[in-house]
C-alpha cells in the first residue's frame, strides 16, 4: 500500500491540447479518492499518467516512496481496471484472474489458487470455467476486478469501471466495490463523472475542469461548500439555484426580493457589488403561504422523484428549485413560495465563493 503524489504534473498531446495543467495532487495511503468532471477535462489522462500508459510533459508521479515518472507501467506495481474490462476473450475467468501473476512468472499452481482464493470473495467460483463473453457484465466487472485484486499491487485505479452496468447492478456494484476497498485498505483512484457515484463512494474527491482541479475535499464539503460557481453547478443530483444578486447594505437584493446575507458571507460584502447567491434545492422550504425571505413566483414544473418533488418556481427572469416532502407538493399555476436556508446559502463574487 503506498500513497499517490502528482507533482506539477502536465501533459500536453501531440496537436497542443494541454490535458493536464501542474496539477498537484496527494491521495494519502488507503484513500479511496474520486476524480470528477465533465467530459474532456482529462480524466482519464490523470489516471494514465498515474499508471504510466501516457507519459507526463512535466512534473512528477511518486508512488509511496518512489518516483516513477519515468518508470515503466508493469513495473509502478498499480493495477486499473478500465471502463470495457479488457478482458481476454479466449480465456476463461481463471486465466484471466491469474493473467497478471502468470506475466509476473508466478508457478501455476500458485497462480491458481490465488485467481481461486479471489474469485471465491467475488463470488464468481461457479463460473471459473466460462469465459468472458459466457458472463453478464456484471460478472465480467467482477472478474476485472477479481485480477486486479489478485495482483496485490500497491495502488488500484478504476477508470470508470461501473458505467457498463445496468442502473440497479451499478448501485450494487457501488456498495460492494466501497465496501472491498474499505477491507482491502489500498489506495484507489476512481474515475466517474457521475457525481451521485463519487459522492457517495469516495472518501475525498477532485473536481476538475479544463486540465485543472477545482475543488479537492470530502463529499460533504464539495457538497455543501463548493468554492466556485462551476463546481456549485456540477455537484448535486439536481443543480444549486444560482441567481444573480447585488448587495443592498446588510441585505441581498436577489431576483428582485430582499434576502439576507448567508452567514457564511457575513462581514464580507461590499455595499452594492454584484453577487451571485446559491442555494441548493434541498435548502430551500417550500410554502404554499407568503414567508419573508422566501422566492415566491408560479409553480412552472413539478417533478416525481421518488419520496420528493422538485418544483420549480418561475418569477419574471428568475427560476428557483426547491425539494418538497411527499404530501406537500403544488399544483402547476399555484402560486409558490420557497424560503432559503441562511446556515445553508451561499455568495459568490467574480465566480468564487465568499467565505469568512
Ligand atoms: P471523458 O469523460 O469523456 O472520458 P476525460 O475527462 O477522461 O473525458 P480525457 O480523455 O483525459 O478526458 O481527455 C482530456 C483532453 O485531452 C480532451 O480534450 C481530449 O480531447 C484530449 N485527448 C485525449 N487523448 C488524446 C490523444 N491521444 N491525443 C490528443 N488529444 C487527446
Amino acid at each position: 500500500m503506498a500513497a499517490i503524489e502528482l507533482r506539477g504534473l502536465t501533459k500536453v498531446y501531440p496537436g497542443g491540447v494541454k490535458a493536464l495543467d501542474a496539477l498537484d495532487l496527494v491521495v494519502p495511503d488507503g484513500e479511496f479518492f474520486a476524480l470528477l468532471g465533465p467530459s474532456g477535462c482529462g480524466k482519464t489522462t490523470l489516471l494514465r499518467t498515474i499508471a504510466g500508459l501516457e507519459t507526463a510533459t512535466g512534473g512528477a508521479v511518486v508512488i509511496g516512496e518512489r518516483e516513477v515518472t519515468d518508470v515503466q507501467p508493469g513495473a509502478r506495481d498499480i493495477a486499473m481496471v478500465f471502463q470495457d474490462y479488457a478482458l481476454f476473450p479466449h480465456m476463461d475467468v481463471t486465466d484471466n484472474i491469474a493473467y497478471p501473476l502468470r506475466i509476473k512468472k508466478v508457478p501455476k499452481q500458485e497462480r491458481q489458487r490465488k485467481a481461486a482464493e479471489v474469485a471465491a470473495r467475488l463470488g464468481l467460483e461457479r463460473l471459473m470455467d466460462r469465459r468472458p463473453g459466457q458472463l453478464s457484465g456484471g460478472q465480467q466487472q467482477r472478474v476485472a476486478l477479481a485480477r486486479v485484486m489478485a495482483t496485490q499491487a500497491q495502488a488500484f485505479l478504476f477508470d470508470e469501471p461501473l458505467s457498463n452496468l445496468d442502473a440497479r447492478l451499478r448501485l450494487e456494484a457501488r456498495t460492494f466495490l466501497k465496501k472491498l476497498q474499505r477491507e482491502l485498505g489500498v489506495t484507489t483512484v476512481f474515475v466517474t463523472h457521475d457525481q451521485a457515484e463519487a459522492l457517495a463512494m469516495a472518501d475525498r474527491m477532485a473536481v476538475m475542469e479544463n486540465g485543472v482541479i477545482r475543488q479537492i475535499g470530502t463529499p460533504a464539503e464539495v457538497f455543501q461548500r463548493p468554492v466556485n460557481t462551476f463546481v456549485a453547478g456540477f455537484i448535486g443530483s439536481t443543480p444549486m439555484n444560482l441567481l444573480d444578486g447585488v448587495v443592498r447594505g446588510d441585505t441581498l437584493e436577489v431576483a428582485g426580493r430582499k434576502v439576507a446575507i448567508p452567514q457564511a458571507a457575513g462581514g464580507r460584502l461590499v455595499d452594492g457589488e454584484k453577487i451571485v447567491y446559491g442555494v441548493r434545492p434541498e435548502y430551500l422550504t417550500y410554502s404554499a403561504e407568503p414567508v419573508d425571505g422566501a422566492f415566491g413566483g408560479t409553480v412552472a414544473i413539478v417533478e416525481n422523484l421518488g419520496a420528493s418533488h422538485l418544483v420549480t418556481l418561475e418569477s419574471g427572469d428568475a427560476t428557483v428549485q426547491a425539494i418538497v416532502a411527499e404530501g406537500g407538493e403544488p399544483e402547476p399555476g399555484a402560486q409558490g413560495y420557497a424560503l432559503p436556508r441562511g446556515d445553508r446559502a451561499l455568495v459568490y463574487r467574480d465566480g468564487d465563493l465568499v467565505r469568512g
